[in-house]
């Protein structure tokens, strides 16, 4: 680490110093904090974002650029409110005031006209800098104050008169707590000057793609020149980004392609048979596999044989029947000697698999435990203890299975439901649960389909089964779109739906602002209902409930007892109550459209006809149109998928939540495509026969990032 400025910095933060272009809120706000604390060095702080190495700087490029080749003349202040600009000029006024709240007031002129610069928290010394007669550069958003155009919290630096104006765009970095641009650019111009420049793709291989050169692509991204397409830069467009977009891709289907490979090499534990339990257990199903079903399980069963691990996506609508083809995986592991342990990504969705599996396999004899995050203390142990003596053959979960203190006796095979739901870290944390040197089989579940740049990429060494069929006997889902203002008649219909035995869920409006409001509204909902409707028993499920609560809640539905179930979106995902066929959904047009796939999916599970009304308030926007039409004409999850992607964009599909960290930087899947295809080609070419480049590639651009990619 002796290439980077390490000096530890002064205790207290300074302010900004002039000659540097920093806030003075962030530095002046974190000052108070960070003094009484033991510094932490400038090094860990750049760790801290993943800068370590030089080359770690050099690629670590502009997220975006501002324009400081201008100054605003103050004349035209006032024209430009809201717009993020530069002005100059001389202080000629420096006050602090007091009201509403302690602040320092500099007004600044430059003949044509004044700004008023206003900072909330400063320092003396800042007082002295911006004293009289000196001169200021600021930058910042204008508004219209009380005293004219003003600024509130302008970066700026003090300059002499005639000092030069940056002439190419000025790079913005990702910054952290503690490390402003100015240090950044500093370590970076130092990096700059000290790596290995050699270009890990040969000039064939450039020519070939149409590719620039390396070192020339990172030192104009680094330093723009004052006539570079603007545009181009900006959108990530310019032959540079181009090299960069390619290079990233490139390194990240290569180490997926080496990722499977290990993992191939590590091996796992063959789990080959197909005993008396299972045998026992498909004696005792209350109905026939689909032929769907009977396909995937035998791809699994396959895979388990093998002593290299599984590493499959079961994909299935919502209600095709991934659960029991899980469970018949489960059930081989057992049968041959190891445990299963399946996670779910909520409690509700963990409850009901382990009450509704432990029913199948206990009278069988399968000892089966029980682990979430809100079990109490002694519980817990009791269930590790289950675990880790190999007592227990199957294990059902949150993720809180994935905690370090729950040890497996003998862990073969690992399910994990509602797979989108998980970040990559959780999944491989399971992952290394399995006995020293192998890794357990894994099968992951999912009713959202992959899309097609995802599953080059991210998925890209998955092995996909697909149950393209619903179990016989279902009756399709009408959907209905509802204006709000028919409330009155949604309740008349879910009476009577609930007087013929049918039961209902109604589903709060999602408040994405406010937890506590989304609750608050679940309530009132259900006590509106339970007064409109006296004869009807109501139930009131929500992600506040306490464990216990929460069960007792959804028992007397599955049981029957309650009629109606108004439930937050806690019921999203996998919950199972085949008697439901009616859902209400409130203000439907503020969820996903796979939101509302899935919630939907949570009826229409039984013979009876389900319907699903989609209550909305008008006026609708565009795509919220789309997606409630999209609902009403189609139940086809891939179809859904389809169109969902078209609305959104696939960079929702992999929000930070399943991605576990954002490891595409510059590369955007959507927009990218073409890239995508041809990094592809070449990885699958240069690890048949160039490996010196792979490795030189992966030197380069992977570091500590790879861990990530090994879904
Ligand atoms: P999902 O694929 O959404 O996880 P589930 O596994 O929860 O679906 O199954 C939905 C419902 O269908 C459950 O009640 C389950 O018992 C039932 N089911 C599953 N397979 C069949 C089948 N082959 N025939 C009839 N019902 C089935
Ligand atoms: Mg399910």
């Amino acid at each position: 680490m002796s290439d980077l400025d390490t000096k530890a910095p002064k205790t207290k933060s300074e302010p900004p110093r002039g000659g540097e272009l920093s806030s003075a809120n962030k530095t002046a706000g974190k000052g108070k904090s960070t003094s009484a604390r033991k510094p932490v060095r400038l090094d860990e702080k750049f760790a801290k974002l993943g800068l370590r190495k030089d080359m770690d700087f050099v690629l670590h490029l502009p997220m975006r650029y501002e324009d400081e080749t201008e100054v605003l003349p103050m004349r035209d202040a006032g024209f430009r409110g809201g717009s993020t600009v530069q002005v100059e000029g001389e202080v000629t006024d420096n006050d602090i005031q007091y009201r509403p709240r302690r602040q320092l007031v500099v007004t600044i002129s430059d003949g044509t006209g004044q700004v008023v610069l206003r900072f909330l928290n400063f320092y003396g010394s800042q007082v002295k800098q911006m004293e009289v007669g000196m001169r200021v550069r600021a930058r910042g958003e204008l508004r219209h104050g009380f005293l004219g155009a003003e600024m509130v919290h302008p970066t700026y630096k003090m300059v002499n008169e005639g000092a030069p104006l940056p002439t190419a765009l000025t790079p913005v970095y990702h910054a952290g707590e503690g490390v402003s641009q100015v240090m950044l650019r500093k370590a970076i111009s130092n990096a700059l000057t000290r790596v290995d420049w050699q270009d890990t793709l040969s000039p064939a291989i450039r020519e070939h793609f149409g590719l620039c050169d390396f070192e020339a692509a990172v030192r104009l991204l680094h330093n723009p020149p004052p006539d570079i397409d603007q545009h181009a830069l900006l959108e990530h467009e310019h032959p540079a980004w181009e090299r960069m977009k390619f290079d990233e891709l490139l390194a990240q289907q290569l180490s997926l392609k080496r990722a499977q490979a290990s993992r191939r090499a590590k091996g796992a534990t063959a789990l080959p048979t197909v005993g008396a339990l299972t045998a026992a257990f498909m004696q005792t199903l209350p109905f026939r596999l689909t032929a769907a079903q009977e396909r995937v399980l035998e791809e699994i069963r396959a895979d388990l044989k093998q002593v290299y691990p599984m590493q499959r996506l079961l994909q299935g609508d919502v209600g095709s029947g991934k659960t029991i083809v899980a469970a018949l995986a489960a059930t081989q592991a057992i049968d041959s000697g190891y445990q299963a342990a399946l996670m779910a990504p909520t409690e509700i969705l963990a409850e009901q698999h382990f009450r509704k599996i432990a029913a199948w396999l206990e009278p069988l004899g399968v000892k089966t435990a029980w682990l979430t995050g809100s079990l109490k203390k002694k519980e817990k142990e009791k269930a590790q203890e289950l675990i880790a003596s190999g007592e227990a053959h199957l294990v059902i979960g949150t993720h809180a299975l994935i905690q370090d203190s729950v040890q497996f006796a003998k862990l073969g095979l690992v399910l994990v439901d509602e797979q989108h739901r998980f970040g990559v870290a959780q999944r491989l944390t399971l992952r290394n649960k399995a006995e020293a040197g192998k890794i357990p089989h894994q099968l992951m579940m999912s009713a959202t389909p992959i899309p097609r740049t995802l599953a080059m990429t991210y998925y890209a060494d998955l092995e996909v089964s697909v149950i393209d069929e619903l179990p016989p006997g279902r009756t399709p889902i009408v959907t209905r779109v509802v204006d709000q203002n028919r409330r009155e008649e949604v309740i008349e219909r879910v009476h009577a739906a609930a007087l013929e035995g049918k039961q209902v869920y109604w589903v709060c409006p999602l408040i994405e602002e406010s937890e506590a409001l989304q609750l608050q509204t679940a309530t009132e909902t259900y006590e509106m209902l339970s007064a409109a409707l006296p004869d009807c028993r109501v139930g009131l499920v929500h992600g506040k409930l306490k464990p216990a609560e929460k069960q007792l809640v959804m028992d007397a539905f599955s049981r029957n007892e309650t009629q109606i179930l108004v439930a937050t979106t806690v019921i999203e995902v996998g919950v199972d109550v085949p008697n439901a066929s009616l859902m209400v959904i409130e203000h439907a047009e503020r969820f996903g459209l796979s939101q509302l796939h899935q919630l939907r999916g949570r009826v229409g599970r039984g013979a009876a006809a389900s319907v699903c009304l989609l209550l909305y308030q008008g006026p609708l926007g565009f795509t919220a149109k789309q997606r409630l039409l999209t609902m009403r004409e189609s139940t086809d999850g891939f179809e859904i998928a389809r169109k969902d992607l078209e609305l959104r964009g696939p960079g929702e599909f992999l929000g930070a939540r399943q991605s576990g960290e954002a490891l595409l930087r510059f590369a955007n899947l959507e927009k990218d495509q073409h890239l995508v295809e041809q990094a592809r080609n070449l990885a699958v070419d240069l690890l048949a026969n160039d490996v010196a480049t792979v490795e030189a590639h992966l030197h380069r651009w992977m570091g500590q990032r790879e861990e990530f990619l090994r879904v």
